[in-house]
């Protein structure tokens, strides 16, 4: 049984000389195999039945070819598996008093890989049956392979799997109408181009790849970003989002939840918004979001701080003089529950409530204050220059304008006189 990944081999001993380890792995082949029987120390397995078929565990690298072996029975301290599932996992032997780091395997050969040395430890037979020792190759200690860009339909893999290592994969020009599965299993996978294809909807999994920074789906048929990927491990790994050429009409308000977002391209879609909390973006340094429709900027939009900004081609109205007044009083129930839901974070969904009313709490309006509203609100245009937002402004349109139209709410009188200042 073999397993490919990297391997350090840690003494126990460096601490204590005041000494540090490399801290990096170089590429290993492990090898579960049989211990032959003259090689067994007579002193260990003398009394012992059977002991001529112990397993040990070889590792052999570039160097060591021949490799060096350890005995397994009876004589692993401690496994630490926290992280098997990113292809890691520390095996603790008593004697020599080592430390074998594994990295970059995959991550369910590992899993096999580790529990037949488990078994091995406890003596038991395994059941795979045990390499036998032939030198290892050359090329089994190649660099694994960690970019791959396809851009015809005619080099996609049909019966290959792509490289577990991998942490570059572009396949654009492919006709892909959805996201291959086996991209999912891609633990290492860094940057992802989708560009190019016909994919209309993203699956949850997406969410999974816990390294993804660089996510592009440019040129797709995508109608919406899901609810889902805002919040899952994206918010802690996304830098890069290029949902450009796509058909998106609005953004959920979650997805200002993916706040490591630094660069966002949301060009040639059709919105009708930007997310109300979009100044939660505080990495934010580019934006580009031409050629949509968007009419108005959220107010949010002032609390930005660009280096890029291009909102060229879009259809900003002129601000209206007065403000549109739209105050109940008292509030429906209606509106008094909705603020109340959404002020103490209350769960909610088309499982509780009907999904009309999800979509109204999903694009509530949010006053200056903080505090939400639906139908009860003061509304209130001005203009904004976009320098004082963005270092390099592209101009909205053909007349040399770096103004846009910014949109404020109001969710009652007294926060509308308060802010009226700030409206001049
Ligand atoms: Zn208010």
């Amino acid at each position: 049984m073999k397993l490919h990944c990297e391997v350090e081999v840690v003494s126990r001993h460096l601490p204590a000389l005041g000494l540090r380890n490399r801290g990096k792995g170089v590429r290993a082949v492990l090898n579960l195999c049989q211990q032959a029987p003259e090689s067994v120390p007579r002193s260990r397995f003398r009394d012992e039945v059977g002991g001529s078929h112990a397993a040990c565990l070889l590792v052999s690298t570039l160097k060591d070819k021949r490799g060096t072996r350890y005995e397994l029975k009876e004589n692993i301290e401690q496994f630490f598996t926290k992280f098997v599932d990113e292809g890691k996992a520390t095996v603790r032997l008593k004697e020599p008093l080592v430390d074998i780091c594994i990295s970059k395997a995959n991550s369910s050969s590992l899993k096999g890989f580790l529990s037949a040395v488990r078994l091995a430890h406890r003596g038991c037979d395994i059941e795979t049956p045990l390499s036998t020792l032939t030198p290892v190759k050359t090329s089994d200690f190649e660099k694994l392979k960690t970019k791959m860009v396809i851009t015809s339909k005619k080099d996609y893999p049909l019966s290959t799997n792509f490289p577990y290592s991998l942490e570059h994969l572009q396949t654009s020009y492919c006709g892909l109408s959805r996201v291959d599965m086996r991209m999912l299993c891609l633990k290492n996978l860094r940057k992802l181009d989708l560009s190019h294809n016909h994919i209309k909807m993203l699956p949850d999994t997406i969410g999974d790849l816990i390294h993804l920074q660089d996510l592009n789906l440019s040129d797709n048929h995508l109608e919406s970003f899901r609810v889902t990927l805002c919040q899952s491990t994206l918010q802690q790994s996304l830098r890069s989002l290029d949902l450009s050429k796509n058909k998106i009409k609005a953004l959920p308000v979650q997805f200002c939840q993916l706040r490591e977002i630094t660069d966002l391209k949301l060009d040639d879609n059709e919105l009708i918004r930007l997310p109300f909390k979009i100044g939660q973006l505080k990495n934010l340094r580019s934006l580009s979001a031409a050629r949509n429709k968007l009419p108005f900027l959220p107010s949010e939009f002032k609390n930005l701080s660009l280096e890029y900004l291009d909102l060229f081609g879009n259809t900003f109205e002129k601000p209206e003089l007065l403000p549109i007044i739209k105050l109940q009083v008292p509030l429906t129930l209606l509106e008094a529950s909705a603020r109340t839901v959404l002020q103490k974070r209350i769960p909610y969904g088309p499982q509780s409530i009907p999904y009309h009313l999800c979509h109204d709490l999903d694009t509530a309006k949010v006053c200056v204050c903080g505090r939400f509203c639906l139908n009860s609100y003061i509304q209130a245009t001005t203009t904004m220059n976009l320098h004082s937002v963005a270092h390099t402004v592209v101009l909205v349109d053909n007349m040399g304008g770096t103004e846009a139209s910014i949109i404020s709410y109001f969710c009652s009188l007294a926060c509308y006189v308060n802010s009226s200042d700030m409206l001049k």
